[in-house]
């Protein structure tokens, strides 16, 4: 099985980012309400995710490290997905690539109880002081895998590809707090952070900025099932030259191709102009019209039907735009 994890951790675990993300979705899952995130030489040395949910009851701390073992689905409704994860891999992968220590306090329960995994051997679940929620704790990624140590970037871009996980997720969640501090020896700083919003406009505001906040459209269409929401600014608002585009689906931050395409094809439509417009836009379906289980960082996606998607991004930027009088 050790070997197996360590297989597994390359394609959930490419860098610091995708464990921070994995991590912080264990927590959203878990309802936490706040969520705190520490991190040390770019999440090389510290990873650390302290949240306020649910907690794991201690019984069932040595199941969370093992493959495939999840809380989440029952195993028959592959298709109909809720939460963030639902592979029961995290854990056991970064179990294999780092030393990971899990701290929980169950609702309700008398005590904490914390364990511990290095290099895949888990040692017996001990008792531990924790008021509540759970607090887990990455050291030394890829200590024992050099050769996977030379693929990480610099510090400053590890730490920003962090950030960038952070911000997507809190986008995701607007209700919930977040804190991403640098705990790196010598320093102590906060990198981002958001307070609870009461809306996904706050925390368009707080994420990608008040100059954002009134430069964006408000964007609301839908097309044989699928739903388009959030916001788009108009092409004459933009963050210099990188990409800020964030794309969800069925709440969940996703990377594909053919969703920022179709961004990108209705600015062109509309405006006859090809430019890195700042959006953030949310899909919703019916779970069974996409499949998030296409890869095991699960930030792809395959629509059913993609030309209904492609087309409803184009006719809701169109419709916003044309509303704004462009
Ligand atoms: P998955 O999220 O796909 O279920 P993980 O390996 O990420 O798999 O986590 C394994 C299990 O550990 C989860 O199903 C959940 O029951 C438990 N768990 C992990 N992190 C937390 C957390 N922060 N709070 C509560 N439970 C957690
Ligand atoms: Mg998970």
């Amino acid at each position: 099985e050790g070997a197996v994890n360590r297989i597994a951790a390359g394609e959930v675990v490419e860098r610091p980012a995708s464990a921070v993300k994995e991590l912080v979705e264990n927590a959203l899952d878990a309802q936490a309400t706040r969520v705190t995130i520490d991190i040390a030489d770019g999440g090389r040395t510290l990873i650390r995710v302290t949240d306020d949910g649910h907690g794991i009851d201690a019984n069932d701390l040595p199941l969370a490290l093992s493959r495939h073992a999840t809380s989440k689905i029952d195993g028959s409704d592959l298709l109909n997905i809720h939460s963030f994860g639902f592979r029961g891999e995290a854990l056991p992968s970064l179990g294999a690539v780092g030393r990971l220590t899990i701290t929980s306090r169950a609702t309700g329960a008398s005590e904490a109880a914390t364990i511990h995994v290095n290099g895949g051997r888990i040692a017996p679940a001990r008792p531990a002081a924790l008021r509540g929620g759970t607090v887990v704790e990455l050291r030394d990624l890829f200590h024992a895998t050099p050769a996977r140590l030379k693929f990480l970037k610099s510090e400053r871009s590890e730490t920003m590809a962090v950030g960038d996980a952070i911000r997507r997720l809190a986008m995701a969640e607007p209700s919930v707090a977040f804190t991403l501090r640098d705990v790196s020896e010598g320093g102590d700083r906060v990198l981002f952070r958001a307070d609870a919003c009461a809306s996904l406009a706050d925390r368009l505001a707080t994420v990608l900025g008040r100059d954002f906040a009134e430069n964006a459209l408000s964007i609301d269409a839908e097309r044989e099932g699928f739903r388009l929401t959030g916001h788009a600014a108009l092409p004459t608002y933009s963050r210099g030259n990188a990409v800020h585009q964030y794309l969800f689906v069925n709440g969940r931050p996703v990377r594909d191709r053919m969703l920022t395409g179709a961004l990108r094809g209705a600015y062109m439509d509309v405006l006859a102009r090809d430019r890195h417009a700042v959006a953030a836009l949310f899909v919703t379906c019916d779970p069974v019209l996409v499949d998030c289980n296409v890869h095991p960082a699960k930030t792809e996606v395959r629509f059913r039907d993609a030309g209904i998607v492609r087309g409803l991004i184009v006719s809701g930027l169109r419709h916003a735009l044309a509303g704004a009088g462009h």
